[in-house]
């Protein structure tokens, strides 16, 4: 019988599930993957957990509840650094041990340490262990390494295309969520109003975290860029504008398209979200609300969201934002 791989459907799911799913479904294994976060798994998760934890974190626990009873091993990556001066919050680091203390009884976790600043590591490398974990041959591991990165750069270019992740999720994996126009460039398109959405992926794309916004937005026929469909060369330019880069992996790319869309007037708005008691989120939120304000930017909508959040505040905040641009577009005061 095959073995049963849990993964949650939560924090870096809505970045890297292709890879991780194709690398495990190569070697033979089956993924055992939790269901689209609702009230029950978000109680489950702040039963779990502390207050002081975000949302996301939150969410992730809820998650491991949900599947611990239905997988052979959890998959929780600790992710230090997967790419040159980027690091992943404190959380990430450790994932695992917060899982085994919280629930006992959880199947053995597979966690492998993803951390490129390490001497000699490499994520191949790492993979190929992750492989021999679950009983599998070097070559048969790197091969099923090579696959995934396929699916990866799959995904990325489906993004590029002008579709959102739940979306490609959906084309790959058949997973129900929301749908979206193809587009091909981030410039506007005719009187279609285009908004950025931008923030980390647990909370751009999880339904419930984000309280469906990309649904609520897509219904008034709004056209959305997300962080990951913006370009590598975009990101490294505006980086290079910053006094300091930013260090924390996805940091980077939200403050670059942020910076991005302020100035190159691409978009009508923006709009980021972020969670209370987040760190990272209070510095790239103090970073893009800065040169906001510094001059004739695009309009910004900031939104933070934790599980207490009510929908009908959110709604009429973002009922308002979408009014203003709409009166600003009216106007003729948004730059062309
Ligand atoms: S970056 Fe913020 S939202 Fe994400 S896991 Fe860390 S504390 Fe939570």
């Amino acid at each position: 019988m095959a073995l049963k791989i849990g993964i949650p459907r939560a924090l870096y799911y809505h970045k890297f599930y292709p890879l991780w799913h194709t690398f495990f479904t190569e070697l033979g294994a089956e993924v055992a993957l939790s269901p689209v976060t609702d009230r029950n798994i978000l109680k489950r998760g702040s039963d779990a957990t502390l207050d002081e934890f975000c949302l996301p974190i939150k969410v992730f626990f809820g998650h491991i509840n949900t599947i611990l009873k239905k997988a052979d091993f959890l998959f929780i990556p600790r992710l230090i650094s997967t790419e040159k001066e980027a690091y992943y919050c404190p959380q990430f680091f450790g994932l695992p041990d917060m899982v085994r203390v919280a629930f006992p009884d959880s199947p053995p976790i597979l966690e492998p340490t993803f951390n490129v600043k390490g001497k000699g590591a490499t994520i191949e490398g790492v993979f190929i262990e992750l492989g021999k974990s679950i009983l599998k041959g070097k070559s048969e591991s790197l091969s099923a390494y090579k696959k995934a990165l396929d699916a990866q750069a799959g995904f990325y270019s489906m993004i590029a295309e002008g579709t959102i992740p739940p979306d490609v999720f959906k084309k790959l994996y058949n997973n129900p969520l929301t749908s979206v126009k193809k587009e091909k460039d981030y410039g506007r398109t005719g009187s279609q109003t285009t908004i950025a959405l931008l923030g980390h992926p647990y909370n751009i794309y999880d339904p419930l975290v984000s309280m469906n916004i990309i649904k609520k937005l897509m219904d008034r026929n709004i056209r959305l860029i997300t962080t990951e469909m913006v370009c590598d060369d975009i990101i490294d330019a505006e980086m290079k504008r910053l006094r300091k880069p930013v260090y924390w992996a996805s940091g980077r790319e939200i403050v670059g398209a942020a910076n991005h869309f302020l100035d190159s007037k691409g978009v009508d708005g923006i709009i980021f979200i972020g969670a209370f008691h987040c760190g990272p989120d209070s510095l790239l939120k103090a970073l893009i609300e800065r040169e906001a304000q510094s001059g004739d930017k695009t309009a910004l909508l900031s939104l933070s969201f934790d599980e207490h959040s009510g929908e009908a505040g959110m709604i009429t905040r973002l009922e308002a934002f979408l009014d203003m641009l709409e009166i600003k577009k009216r106007r003729g005061l948004t730059a062309s």
